[in-house]
């Protein structure tokens, strides 16, 4: 084990003089996964870390409000299998045969069967660091507004205690009747037999979840968030697909200076990222979120 600071290789000599190192950013990270926290001098040179609150004689109100992005990353380090993972859970189905309207058509059971054994593995996961830290953040959180937006369907960040929370791309733990459009919370088996508690039908409850050609839920919300943001995170997604990359730039050009970071172990080098943690998110997030708790210069 060692213990690193402030990481900055891209940065010269000319700009030394103006980075001190930062301490909010230190991690214990063993040498097996040894990342890098980048930290450009311009955030420094912006006060984006609070130099108000440095500078009473300003006395200007602070209001930060912070949208986070979570991705499949933040749940692999709990053991949830991800669609990458080689003799995981997915391997055994094709994903064009259980997250279509057109596969639950053709085969719902076999689509059941699959989201099924995905509910399942929920009961032998925990939440994990970076979880813990986003849900602290969240209750610390007196600044501005706060929105968690995750694509994961797991139910890790309700259980790490975050509130504030939407899933875009649906839940494990819950049902939707295709007939009347009820959503039930489901947490056992579920098939094609069962009856709509809402409306009585059978045949018609589906997992809710957003299937490839499906909107997913609260674009609205999310995009209201992101005009208002004032520091972006996307953690455990790729920064250069949908919907990090997007979300980044849309708070990134909001016009309030929103500082966007990407924490990310194999970070994608997307240039709309002003900050780049590349570390997992259980050592990632616990830095970030001691950042932006606790700005430069502050307890
Ligand atoms: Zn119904």
């Amino acid at each position: 084990m060692h213990q690193y600071g402030l990481s900055s290789p891209s940065q010269n000599a000319r700009n030394n003089a103006s980075i001190a190192p930062v301490k909010v950013f230190s991690a214990k990270v063993s040498s097996s996964n040894v990342g890098m926290v980048l930290v450009k001098p311009k955030l420094r040179q912006r006060g984006i870390w609070g130099s108000q609150r440095r500078n009473a004689s300003l006395k200007m109100p602070v209001m930060r409000n912070i949208v986070i992005l979570t991705g499949a990353g933040i749940s692999a380090e709990s053991g949830i299998s991800t669609f990458r993972d080689a003799n995981g859970l997915w391997e055994r189905y094709r994903i064009e045969d259980v997250a279509s309207p057109d596969a639950f058509r053709r085969d719902p059971d076999t689509v059941h069967r699959f989201y099924n054994l995905r509910r399942a593995q929920l009961s032998s996961v925990q939440p994990n660091a970076a979880h813990l830290a986003l849900a602290a953040l969240e209750r610390g959180w007196t600044e501005g507004d706060f929105l968690l937006i995750t694509q994961n369907v797991d139910d890790l960040h309700e259980r790490a205690g975050s509130q504030k929370l939407l899933h875009m791309h649906g839940e494990l733990l819950k049902l939707r009747c295709d007939g009347c459009e009820a959503v039930i919370r489901h947490d056992g088996d579920a098939g094609t037999d069962m009856a709509c508690t809402a409306c009585g039908r059978r045949k018609t409850m589906r997992p809710d979840i957003v299937w490839f050609g499906e909107v997913p839920f609260g674009l609205d919300q999310t995009s209201k968030a992101l005009l208002q943001a004032d520091i972006f995170a996307a953690i455990g997604t790729s920064g250069m697909v949908y919907p990090a990359a997007a979300f980044a730039e849309r708070a990134k050009f909001n016009g309030r200076g929103c500082v966007t970071f990407e924490i990310n172990p194999e970070p994608t080098g997307a240039l709309v990222f002003d900050q780049l943690i590349a570390q997992p998110a259980t050592l990632g997030v616990p830095a970030f979120v001691a950042a932006v708790s606790h700005p430069l210069g502050t307890p």
